[in-house]
């Protein structure tokens, strides 16, 4: 069984976002809140034998974390064809009956799991993107680990209750966002983020 530094390790070698797609808000998580992140669900009982869907998987850190930690099986969803490249890199060591990608807005996808991992767009530049993958999470999930802006927590908080789900557990990240947009400027910058357990009631 793998340890969670082995993880972080792992995860720190994947293909990541280079200059990327602004409205679509495309930052990988970085691999230590990754790891941190996916090893608090597993220890939820939340991983092992699931079936997960990584929703906006982008190159697929989080949902790559839960294929090492034991998912069953996991849905990557992403609507973006470069993206979807890196994650085929990405999965290229890890058997195919264990995963599916799905090349489309998260929108149409349907698909009922135990568990959704996601950091969705925080909707900094497209409003209400964050809302948009919480609403199909509500959907298909009885359990979600959400990344979000610890500001909006009180927001997540509520708008969860308003749709039947519950905030259980919150770990806050000083988030590392690798400046590769061009209008940055500083080459490290931190966010406060943090991750939303959020359960069915
Ligand atoms: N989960 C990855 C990427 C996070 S960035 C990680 O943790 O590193 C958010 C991702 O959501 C981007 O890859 C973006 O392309 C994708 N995305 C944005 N809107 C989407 C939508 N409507 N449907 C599917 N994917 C979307």
């Amino acid at each position: 069984m793998i340890t969670k530094s082995q993880l972080a390790i792992k995860l720190s070698k994947l293909e990541v976002f280079g200059a990327s797609d602004v409205s679509l808000e495309q930052y990988s998580t970085d691999a230590e809140v990754a790891a941190e992140s996916l090893w608090t669900a597993y220890m939820n009982k939340d991983i092992e034998g699931k079936t997960i869907a990584d929703l906006g998987a982008g190159t697929g850190i989080l949902g790559i974390a839960a294929l090492e930690l034991g998912a069953e099986f996991v849905y990557f969803v992403e609507i973006d064809e470069k993206a979807i490249q890196m994650l085929k890199n990405n999965l290229k060591e890890y058997e195919k009956s264990r995963y599916k990608i799905v090349n489309n807005d998260i929108d149409v996808f349907n698909q009922k799991v135990d568990t959704v991992i996601m950091n969705p767009p925080f909707g900094t530049k497209e409003k209400y993107a964050d809302r948009m993958f919480l609403l199909k999470a509500y959907i298909i999930a009885k359990r979600i680990y959400t990344f979000h802006k610890t500001t909006t927590a009180q927001f997540i908080e509520r708008f969860s209750i308003a749709n039947g789900f519950r905030l259980k557990q919150k770990i806050d990240f000083a988030f590392p966002l690798k400046m590769t947009q061009e209008f940055h400027k500083s080459r490290i910058k931190r966010i406060e983020a943090s991750l939303f357990l959020l359960a069915s009631n």
